[in-house]
């Protein structure tokens, strides 16, 4: 969601004529956009501002402004702690952007702006070029969280649950996908309410609709809550031919004491069981959830407990977390607060359970063909230098179920032979490591742009 914030910014910023640049040196204005999920992210913002003290003595007409989530929880107070910022916008306030940094070029002055409305503002920015060749996109579906799960500060800093109107959607998605765009990650801290309060289509409605956009190649979306995970939505993977097949399902805890403090809603049996339907409909499909260690009065017991759901469960991956207070979250304020040195040992063994479960789900895929969407070259392949062709040349994307692989272009196999970013690769895994697959190219889909015929794009 930060990501697509981001994006959505520049996009302001590019209506202004300000260009991205890659070094803060050179910088005529910086914004700092900020995540408060932990308190960790929390306190690299402000690590960071004060990094950038120095630039503002050399520059002073440089503009540095804080945005995001910690900008919309902590206001005017940033202003006070940090002075060289200029500006402090929050969550609500992306659209107002451009007019408020014309106004600090004009006038000098600081600004806050925090004011948040149950309205989602639609933003209109033209320009497509921070796109540009970007095979894979963030579209946001709806804002904000109604859920209030105790430990955590979404509903205070993002607002109440708003959903976008599908037209709104569908136009974003058709925008990007001439900009090169073949697969969109739908944005929602709870996408199985889409549209429920607004009384707009349901979510796997939105699927759907989304589902008939020519060009487009697949569709993802995160997150769902394992209480809303409906009949439909499970059919769904099934029906949809775009849609892939991986789900982030977060459990938080496998104690269904730790899962009623947390107000998650749900308990362990109702969270197995719904895997069960999805696995029994869809073996193939790739399951990777979200686990807080140390909330406040989880027992050893508890803690066994989730060790035990992730045995049960073999997750393809996990995000893994240690609690931290989060202010007006609930949980701040409940009693038998975990060590430090405790959260951090219980983080360690959960992932290094969850390492083992990871590797065996990667290795299973050694031998088989997959289908891989190209969205770059490779991290290992910084530059490219090309003499006589691209066969050497390793790129990077991902399987259906969200699995990275990398592989070389080959000069048989990838008959084509020139830049493949965008295009599917059928590729055979030869290699698993942790957290990535090698392969050797077999075949590349023909192109077959529906509406538009054929076309080609580079990043
Ligand atoms: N809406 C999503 C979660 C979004 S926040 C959902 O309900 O699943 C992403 C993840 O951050 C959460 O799943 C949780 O595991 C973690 N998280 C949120 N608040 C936290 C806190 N106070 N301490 C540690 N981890 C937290
Ligand atoms: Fe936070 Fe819970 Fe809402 Fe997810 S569902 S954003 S964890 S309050």
């Amino acid at each position: 969601m930060n990501v697509y914030d981001s994006e959505q910014i520049a996009r302001g910023l590019k209506a202004l004529r300000y260009n991205m640049t890659s070094s803060q040196e050179k910088a005529d204005l910086i914004i700092v956009n900020t995540c408060a999920i932990r308190e960790k992210a929390e306190q690299k913002v402000f690590s960071f501002l004060g990094r950038l003290a120095g630039l503002k003595r050399k520059k002073p007409d440089l503009i540095i402004g804080v945005g995001g989530c910690v900008a919309q929880q902590e206001g005017a107070k940033i202003l006070q702690r940090v002075p060289h910022l200029d500006l402090v916008f929050g969550t609500n306030a992306i659209g107002r952007l451009p007019g408020i940094i014309e106004t600090i070029e004009s006038k000098k002055c600081r600004i806050v702006d925090v004011e948040m409305s149950e309205q989602i503002e639609e933003l209109d920015f033209v320009t497509n070029e921070y796109h540009k060749g970007k095979v894979t996109n963030f579209v946001t579906i709806m804002q904000g969280c109604d859920n209030y799960c105790t430990y955590c500060v979404v509903p205070y800093v993002r607002g109440r649950e708003t959903s976008r109107n599908p037209e709104k959607i569908i136009n974003e998605i058709s925008r990007l996908i001439e900009s090169g765009a073949r697969e969109v990650t739908l944005l929602g801290q709870n996408v199985n309410s889409y549209g429920k309060k607004e009384g707009l289509c349901t979510f796997p409605e939105l699927l759907a609709l989304v589902n008939g956009i020519d060009d487009l190649l697949r569709i993802r979306f995160t997150t769902s809550h394992p209480k809303d995970l409906s009949e439909d939505l499970i059919l769904a993977f099934k029906e949809l031919d775009k849609l892939c097949s991986h789900i982030h399902l977060p459990i938080q805890s496998g104690s269904n004491r730790v899962l009623k403090r947390m107000n998650r809603k749900y308990n362990r049996k109702l969270y197995l069981a719904k895997v069960d339907k999805l696995r029994n409909i869809y073996p193939d499909i790739a399951i990777t959830s979200d686990i807080i260690v140390g909330f406040p009065g989880e027992t050893r017991t508890d803690f066994e407990e989730t060790l035990e759901l992730i045995k049960e469960m073999e997750f393809d991956g996990l995000f893994a977390f240690k609690y931290s207070d989060r202010p007006n979250a609930a949980a701040a304020l409940f009693p038998d607060k975990i060590s430090e040195k405790e959260k951090k040992e219980r983080l360690q063994q959960v992932l290094n359970l969850q390492d083992h479960f990871t590797t065996k789900k990667n290795k299973e895929l050694v031998g088989s063909t997959q289908s891989i969407l190209v969205e770059g070259l490779s991290k290992k392949q910084t530059k490219v230098d090309i003499q006589n062709s691209y066969k050497d040349v390793q790129w990077t994307g991902r399987t259906s179920t969200n699995k990275i692989v990398n592989f070389p272009q080959g000069d048989d196999a990838v008959s084509c032979d020139g830049i493949i970013i965008g295009r599917m690769v059928n590729v055979r895994i030869v290699k698993a490591f942790s957290h990535s697959l090698w392969g050797e190219p077999v075949s590349i889909e023909p192109i077959s742009f529906g509406s538009r015929g054929e076309k080609n794009y580079v990043a």
